[in-house]
């Protein structure tokens, strides 16, 4: 399997060296020239998450040895990490709704899910294609990427990492779990901004020729933790085959009948895992697409304009407060056919305008398997207590928006499978706001409160947190991204 740039600009390379590049080096994203298709006996009466992730991966990740596939599965999803044996918990909420929980590894929110294995990938990337250099990973986070990715990476061989979050745009906890990391290489930078400019910056780090030549020369090359990276999106493939084979071996849908998947989202990536999930033979019929009041994809969906000049809102699912969607280039370039000079121009006119339009066939393409909407922070707050209270569930916030949206299309009679996508732990103040009125403050409280409410044991990435060592306090202005990694890179090792 080769992977090309949605914009044209390179020539074929194998997923090792997509997962070694991060993004195309001009601007673009890899995707896979075309998708393998995965025959139904490869997931559906199989209970074993690992060997799922190995069928989907063989066909993907071809440059890759069977025996290298299995060393990563096996070291990402072990109980060390993950607290429990099937890593995706699934839990039904009524007659149509089933919730599937990715948020149970070690640092409560499903990005875990991918950033568990994807620095196993990556070693064996490097090796494969005969890199020596020395990589640092950067990573711009709207909070759970961060330590999701520093959990990740830390004291991985010849592997340093840079975080940079927005220093008002996260919650005390996520903070809190990103400054406390130890590791001999990592760092941790608050930037006075929002996630937007923090990848941004991110983004024109990975486009300078000329940086990326001085580095070279030192011995150094940047990659990306982001899920614009392959080695992100990849792994997240595998949960919607698992989830699917679930609802069919408990009988809630017959064996071949498309379910829909709903899923809270920001910067498009995991539910582009469920697309293509959807293109290797997954019967799906839609996926809906649940926004914040950062309704940024929602009114894209609805009027094929995407226009990122508008207000950016701080909302109780903060991970979700993106404007500007990175994955969704990849979702155009699958709707258009894989025109690339057509997701080429509509990139660019996004950079200098600000916004792009699509023309009525990609839109009608897209109709075939997007249904979307946004929820604001009202709703969310009074799905969480609905919730609670009639079926004794707790939500986080971000779970919440998708719950929420799959109220509103009650006339599909689709079974529905909604992404949950953080543990209520790791939003505690906001989860206990919904369910308590009032405004509450202090994180530690909220999760002992919540612990005590709702009988659930405190995720165990919360556990202990609070005495942990600060150990990164850097904040930094906007500009100075450059001269800060440029500073860092001296030290990490
Ligand atoms: C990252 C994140 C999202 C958004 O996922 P995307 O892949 O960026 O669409 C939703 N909820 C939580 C809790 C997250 O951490």
């Amino acid at each position: 399997m080769m992977y090309v740039s949605t914009r044209g600009n390179y020539p074929p390379v194998t997923a090792s060296q997509t997962i070694g590049f991060g993004m195309v080096p001009q601007g673009g994203l890899f995707v896979p020239q075309s998708l393998p298709h995965l025959p139904a006996e490869a997931y559906r009466d199989i209970t074993s998450y690992q060997q799922v992730a190995r069928s989907v991966f063989e066909p993907l990740l071809t440059d890759f040895t069977d025996g290298e596939l299995a060393q990563c599965i096996d070291h990402a999803y072990t109980p060390l990490n993950f607290d429990t044996a099937s890593v995706v918990d699934m839990v039904d909420l009524d007659e149509k709704r089933t919730i599937m929980e990715l948020w149970h590894g070690p640092t409560a929110a499903f990005k875990d899910i991918a950033l568990q294995i994807m620095p196993h990938l990556l070693s064996f990337a490097k090796k494969k294609t005969g890199n020596t250099l020395h990589t640092v990973i950067l990573v711009a986070t709207s909070g759970d990427t961060g330590k999701a990715a520093l959990e990740g990476f830390k004291n991985a061989p010849d592997i340093s990492i840079i975080v940079f979050y927005p220093h008002e745009g996260v919650s005390e906890i996520q903070k809190l779990q990103m400054a406390t990391t130890d590791g001999r290489n990592t760092a941790v930078v608050a930037v006075r901004g929002n996630f937007d400019d923090c990848q941004t910056g991110v983004k024109e780090l990975f486009a300078d020729p000329l940086l990326r030549a001085q580095l070279r020369e030192k011995g150094i090359e940047f990659s990306s933790a982001n899920s614009i990276n392959w080695g992100r999106l990849c792994p997240q493939i595998v949960y919607y085959f698992t989830a699917y084979a679930d609802v069919v071996r408990r009988g809630r849908i017959a064996a071949g009948e498309p379910v829909d998947f709903c899923v809270p989202t920001g910067n498009f990536g995991n539910i582009l895992a469920g697309y293509y999930a959807r293109c290797m033979g997954l019967p799906v019929d839609k996926l809906i697409c649940a926004s914040n009041k950062n309704r940024v994809l929602s009114d894209f969906f609805s009027t094929g304009v995407y226009n990122r000049t508008r207000e950016f809102y701080r909302t109780n699912s903060p991970s979700m407060d993106i404007l500007i969607s990175s994955n969704l280039e990849r979702f155009l370039y699958a709707m258009t056919g894989g025109d690339s000079g057509q997701v080429g121009a509509w990139y660019d006119a996004l950079a200098h305008t600000g916004s792009f339009s699509v023309d009525t066939a990609t839109r009608r393409a897209i109709d075939e398997v997007i249904l979307s909407g946004w929820i604001d922070e009202k709703q969310v707050c009074a799905t969480i207590d609905r919730i609670y209270r009639t079926r004794g569930c707790v939500l986080d916030t971000h779970t919440a928006v998708g719950v929420a949206l799959s109220e509103s299309f009650t006339g599909r009679d689709r079974k529905t499978i909604i992404a949950a996508t953080a543990s209520p732990y790791k939003f505690s103040c906001a989860v206990l706001g919904a369910l308590q009125g009032g405004v509450v403050t202090n994180e530690f409280d909220c999760i002992r409160r919540l612990a005590s409410l709702s009988g659930s044991p405190v995720h165990h990435a919360l556990q202990g947190l609070r005495d942990r060592p600060v150990l990164h306090d850097r904040v930094i202005d906007t500009g100075r991204m450059r001269e800060t990694v440029l500073e860092l890179i001296t030290t990490l090792r």
